[in-house]
């Protein structure tokens, strides 16, 4: 098989999500130097684009070098100190990796576990801040990209400022897909990636720290483990100083620039809404062929669609089937989810009518090749009946 040119997909799986022709042009643009005054200037919209996005009026917030892993890993390393302690949610792989991530830090994890496919309750999360003697981090994951849970924000919020912790969310998956109000939350840290809902390649982690989160920055007595992602240095390369730290993905950041140009000219709410309907029609349409989901509906995400593998299916073989007959890519479960779900990104650009009922189609001819008998057409026509609705109201 040829390299190149590579296949033409629908990405429907966990990330990374379809990317606008737009943003890939702007990748094809000639390079200029990092300090060049057009990517200074280009550097400085990021900025504030990036703050529009989050809903912050935060002054650090800047793309980290790297994939959201990179700005997990940023947020965590600037703000834990050898001995902290960090409260973490627990409950589908980043909880885990946060837990990987803090322990190397250094810090005494307290976990606040719940099962993979269950928000973490209220209640744990207080009960893990109160075994905790003076917690300094509290991470929830927002959006379970493992799972597909919608983690509820605003009491974690509040238990962890009364326990004067620091409130940090891993925004990776939700951002750009559903509101993630960093000042009304009063997150004090947020990190993203540019390969979920901004339907951009992967490459580059948008991460935001408040003034409380910057206060524990500069209060810190020992240096910041990673050298590559030291928040301190890393300011001053994308603040006014413009100190070379290190070269700065250039074309990368044309494409984050581009992508965060196509997300406010659709406008969040906008923008989420349609998130909102295309969940709505899919799972309308898988309900309809017989499928169930595999999270409850009101802690459901809007752009990962965790769907129930059926007894009789074969996990693997429809999945390649709909890679390589049908060109599309969705994704497997994970951990103690693996054979047992399938997981429906609708993500960005991935998110829209045509693509939703693609997918339904593909699955209606996919699936009873695979073991399980759908009613033909059923799919598709639920899915249907939701955007009638729609365009009725
Ligand atoms: C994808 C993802 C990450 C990691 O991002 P990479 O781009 O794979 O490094 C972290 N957290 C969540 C919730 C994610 O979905």
């Amino acid at each position: 098989m040829a390299v190149f040119p590579p296949p033409q997909r629908l990405l429907l799986g966990p990330g990374p999500s379809d990317v606008h022709p737009r943003v890939l042009a702007a990748m094809a643009q000639p390079l200029v130097g990092h300090l060049d005054p057009a990517f200074i200037a280009l550097m400085e919209e990021t900025k504030g684009l990036l703050r529009r996005v989050f809903q912050t009026e935060n002054t650090l917030t800047l793309p980290i070098s790297g994939t959201g892993s990179a700005g997990l890993e940023a947020c965590v390393v600037n703000l834990v100190e050898p001995g902290d302690e960090v409260v973490i949610g627990v409950n589908g792989v980043f909880g885990t990796r946060l837990v990987d991530v803090a322990t190397r830090a250094g810090a005494t994890v307290v976990k606040a576990g719940a099962p993979w496919g269950e928000i973490v309750p209220d209640d744990v999360l207080a009960a893990a801040i109160a075994r905790a003697r003076r917690p300094k981090v509290v991470v929830l994951v927002h959006a379970e990209t493992s799972t597909g849970v919608w983690q509820p924000l605003d009491e974690a919020s509040r238990l962890a400022h009364a326990a004067g912790a620091l409130f940090v969310v891993d925004c990776v998956t939700s951002l750009g897909g559903c509101p993630v109000e960093v000042d009304r939350l009063r997150i004090d840290a947020a990190y993203s990636g540019t390969q979920k809902c901004l339907s951009c390649p992967p490459g580059l982690s948008p991460i935001t720290f408040g003034e409380r989160a910057v206060a524990a920055l500069r209060a810190r007595t020992h240096p910041v483990q990673s050298w590559y992602l030291d928040l301190g240095m890393i300011e001053r390369y994308w603040g006014e100083e413009r100190v070379y730290h290190h070269t700065a993905p250039i074309s990368m950041n044309y494409a984050l620039y581009e992508a965060l140009c196509l997300v406010l000219e659709e406008g969040l709410d906008a923008r989420f809404r349609r998130h909102r309907l295309n969940h709505e029609a899919l799972v309308a349409g898988l309900e309809a062929l017989g499928l169930e989901m595999a999270v409850a509906a009101p802690h459901r995400l809007w752009m990962l669609n965790s769907v129930r593998i059926p007894e009789a299916v074969d996990d693997v073989a429809v999945r390649r089937r709909l890679l390589e007959t049908e060109g599309i890519e969705i994704g497997g479960g994970l951990g103690p989810l693996k054979g047992r779900t399938w997981r429906i990104g609708l993500m960005g650009e991935s998110s829209t009518r045509a693509k939703v009922l693609r997918l339904l189609a593909a699955l209606e001819r996919t699936l009873p090749r695979h073991g399980m008998a759908v009613a033909e057409g059923a799919g598709v026509a639920a899915g249907e009946r939701v955007y009638a609705q729609a365009d009725g109201r």
